[in-house]
C-alpha cells in the first residue's frame, strides 16, 4: 500500500525583513487547493514562533486569524499542526538560532501560546532544522511526529541578505545519516533510529534524492529516481510511506500549482501501475498506519539513485526538455 501525506508549511509571509509582512491572501489560495482535492487528507503546519510575535503581536496569530477555517479542516478529516523556525535577531537582523538553550526556551513558549486552542501533535522545523535538543524538547511537549527530517542532506547555511543589506544565515540542517523511511529518533543522536526503537516521537522524513528535495511545486523531480525508489519498493509488495512538502505561498503561483497536480497525477499512476492501494492520509494517520507493520524498508539507497540517474536521468531529462 502506498500511504502518501501532503504537508503544507503554513507561514504569513516574508520573514527576511526587519518589519515582517502578514501575507493572509496565500493561506486562503492554500484553502482553495484543499475544497479542489477531496481525496487528500492534507496537513497544515501552521508557523507560531517569535518571529510571528514580532510581525503580529502574537506566537498564535495564525491560528486565531483562521481559527473557523482550521476548525472546518479539522472536521472535514484534515490535521493541523507546528511550524516553529528557530529565529533570532542578531544585529539587527533575522537569522536562524543555533543557541539550544534559546530554540528549546522559545519552542516551549510558542507551543503553549497554541496548544490551547487546537490539540498539537505534529510538527516540522523550519529549515528542516534538527537537534538532540529540540528532539527532546518535542517529545517532552507530547509531540508524536516530527517532520523535519531531510534523509541524505546537508546545508551548512547560506547568508541571505534582506533589502537594507543586513545578512543573517538561515536554512542549516544535518540529516546525513538518516534513513528514508518512517524511524524513532535515537536520544544520543537525532538523525539516527533509536537502536531500542523506544520513545514516543517519530520521525516521519521528506521525500529526497541523493542531493536534494522532492519538492512537490517543483517539475523535475517527477523524474526522479526516488519516485523509482517508491516504484521497486510497491512492486516488491511492501507498504510505503512518503512525506511530501510544499509552502502554503507556492501555491499563489499556477505553475507551482499544476507541478503539484502532477505529483499527484504521478502518485495515481505509480499505485494503479503497481495494483496498489493509495492512501492520502493525515500525517497523524499514516504514521498510525506505520507503527502497525513490520513491511517497511529504506527506499533506494543514494548509491542505487546516482545509478538510475546516470543510467536514465539523461534519457528522461532530455525528454522532458530540462537539457
Ligand atoms: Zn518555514
Amino acid at each position: 500500500m502506498l500511504h502518501v501525506s501532503i504537508v503544507w508549511h503554513v507561514e504569513p509571509g516574508l520573514r527576511f525583513e526587519p518589519n515582517l509582512i502578514v501575507d493572509d491572501e496565500n493561506i486562503s489560495c492554500l484553502f482553495d487547493l484543499i475544497k479542489a482535492t477531496p481525496e487528500i487528507r492534507h496537513t497544515l503546519m501552521i508557523q507560531a514562533d517569535d518571529s510571528v510575535l514580532s510581525a503580529t503581536g502574537k506566537r498564535a496569530y495564525l491560528f486565531e486569524r483562521f481559527s473557523s477555517e482550521l476548525r472546518e479542516l479539522t472536521a472535514d478529516g484534515h490535521e493541523i499542526g507546528w511550524h516553529f523556525h528557530p529565529i533570532e535577531i542578531h544585529e539587527g537582523r533575522w537569522q536562524q538560532s543555533l543557541d539550544q538553550l534559546r530554540i528549546c526556551a522559545a519552542a516551549e513558549q510558542a507551543f503553549n501560546d497554541i496548544n490551547f486552542a487546537f490539540p498539537i501533535a505534529v510538527c516540522s522545523t523550519g529549515w528542516c532544522y534538527g537537534s538532540n535538543e529540540l528532539t527532546a524538547t518535542y517529545r517532552r511537549l507530547g509531540l508524536r511526529v516530527d517532520c523535519s527530517a531531510l534523509p541524505g542532506l546537508f546545508n551548512p547555511g547560506v547568508d541571505v541578505a534582506d533589502r537594507y543589506g543586513n545578512i543573517g544565515r538561515v536554512n542549516h540542517h544535518d540529516w546525513r545519516q538518516s534513513p528514508l523511511r518512517p524511524f524513532k529518533p535515537g536520544y544520543e543522536n537525532y538523525q539516527l533510529e533509536s537502536p531500542a526503537q523506544d520513545g514516543s516521537l517519530v520521525q516521519f522524513p521528506a521525500l529526497t534524492t541523493r542531493d536534494n528535495l522532492v519538492s512537490l511545486n517543483e517539475s523535475v523531480h517527477w523524474y526522479s529516481p526516488a519516485y523509482c525508489g517508491v516504484k521497486r519498493a510497491l512492486t516488491e509488495g511492501r507498504d510505503v510511506y512518503l512525506q511530501l512538502y510544499s509552502h502554503s505561498f507556492n501555491m499563489r503561483r499556477p505553475d507551482q500549482r499544476m507541478h503539484f497536480y502532477r505529483h499527484i497525477k504521478l502518485l495515481n499512476t505509480l499505485a494503479a501501475e503497481t495494483g496498489s492501494a493509495l492512501n492520502f492520509g493525515t500525517v497523524s494517520s499514516v504514521i498510525s498506519a506505520w507503527s502497525r507493520t513490520t513491511n517497511c524498508i529504506d527506499l533506494l539507497s543514494y548509491v542505487e539513485q546516482e545509478a538510475l540517474w546516470v543510467k536514465l536521468g539523461k534519457r528522461i531529462m532530455h525528454k522532458a526538455g530540462f537539457i
